[in-house]
């Protein structure tokens, strides 16, 4: 989704969150591409998230995290003032960013393209040993090698991947047109995502937070579920659930659904339409629209050695 969510981290992360923030501006600046400084509302539908909110402004100050009436909230995610809307309140992240990764990864590589630096594209790495990568394309000889391939490490890697526990979760993304002609501009955080952020996660009242979803819809949590969009224009939405979770079930339909899509969306306390089939009564409809395919990088060189 290309946020750039640094505020909510927590220990560690935050460290790191902080440090990639002003890497992803100097990169941004060398390499020309956008980076919005579109910040982050966490919206609160319950006193219990309001509760989170207050204890995580007081924690930060207000250069971080500044709280907002139901008014504040809309000004910023104009849905919150729809009539129907359940939004008590929210918080405005200031200082987290968003790239539209389908322009930042390709100018992120034509940079040291330009300078001589070879990217061999399309090539599969069966294994690393001393001083060589073995690719589908011929071996790589190389003086230092760095290993990248994120969750791909259980395969490249299996006795390291094991040996930390790393375990796969399957996090989807659905882009779909906004109702009407809505803007929203900052990346919007629901209450699921006071579960996941350490830094909300850790105040007192995210444990009354875990307590009102468990009452409201305890397979969600079972599904390790975060709920959030952002918007560039078209809306995009995003879940995550562990791999091993066995497919949600649509509140509306109680059917199998591929996607959380029917979870409710901020600011409505009906579920946005479904992709299970049923939408369920009453339902917000949302014309989706397929999610863009992302421009390859060209290859610079797919030649083997
Ligand atoms: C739908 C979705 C939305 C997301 N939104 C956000 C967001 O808004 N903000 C955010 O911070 N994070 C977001 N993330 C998470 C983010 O994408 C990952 O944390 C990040 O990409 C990890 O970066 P990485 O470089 O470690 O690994 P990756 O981005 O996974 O890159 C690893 C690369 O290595 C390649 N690779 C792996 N194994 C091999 C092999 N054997 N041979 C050759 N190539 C190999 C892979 O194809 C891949 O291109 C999102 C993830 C998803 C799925």
């Amino acid at each position: 989704m290309g946020h750039i969510c640094t505020t909510p981290q927590t220990g560690r992360a935050l460290d790191y969150a902080w440090s990639a923030r002003e890497k992803w501006l100097r990169l941004a600046e060398q390499a020309g591409f956008e980076i919005s400084r579109a910040d982050t509302v966490v919206v609160a539908r319950t006193a219990a998230e309001l509760g989170v909110l207050e204890e995580f402004a007081a924690e930060r100050g207000t250069g971080e995290v500044r709280l907002l009436d139901r008014a504040g909230t809309a000004r910023l995610f104009p849905p919150a003032g729809d009539p129907g809307s359940d939004i008590l309140g929210g918080a405005h992240l200031a200082l987290d960013l968003r790239v539209d990764p389908r322009a930042a990864i390709p100018a992120l590589a034509a940079r040291p393209a330009s300078r001589g630096v070879e990217f061999v594209w399309n090539t599969q790495v069966g294994a690393v040993s001393e001083g060589a990568v073995h690719t589908a394309r011929g071996d790589l000889a190389a003086t230092a090698i760095v290993h990248a391939a994120g969750h791909d490490i259980d395969r490249l890697f299996p006795v390291i991947a094991e040996e930390h526990g790393v375990r796969r979760c399957r996090l989807q993304m659905m882009e779909v047109a906004p109702p009407g002609d809505i803007r929203i501009e900052p990346a919007i955080l629901t209450g699921y995502s006071m579960l996941r952020y350490g830094g909300l996660g850790a105040t007192a009242s995210a444990a009354v937070v875990r307590r009102e979803i468990t009452d409201r819809a305890p397979e969600t949590l079972d599904a390790v579920m975060n709920l959030m969009l952002t918007s560039a224009p078209t809306v995009r939405w995003s879940s995550a659930t562990p791999i091993t979770t066995p497919a949600p079930i649509c509140p509306s339909t109680k059917k199998t659904s591929r996607i959380w899509c029917c979870a409710k969306a901020p600011g409505s306390s009906r579920p946005v339409s479904c992709r299970c089939g049923g939408g369920g009564a009453g339902s917000t409809r949302i014309r989706r629209r397929p999610i863009s395919s992302w421009p390859r990088p060209q290859p610079v060189s797919a030649s083997s050695r």
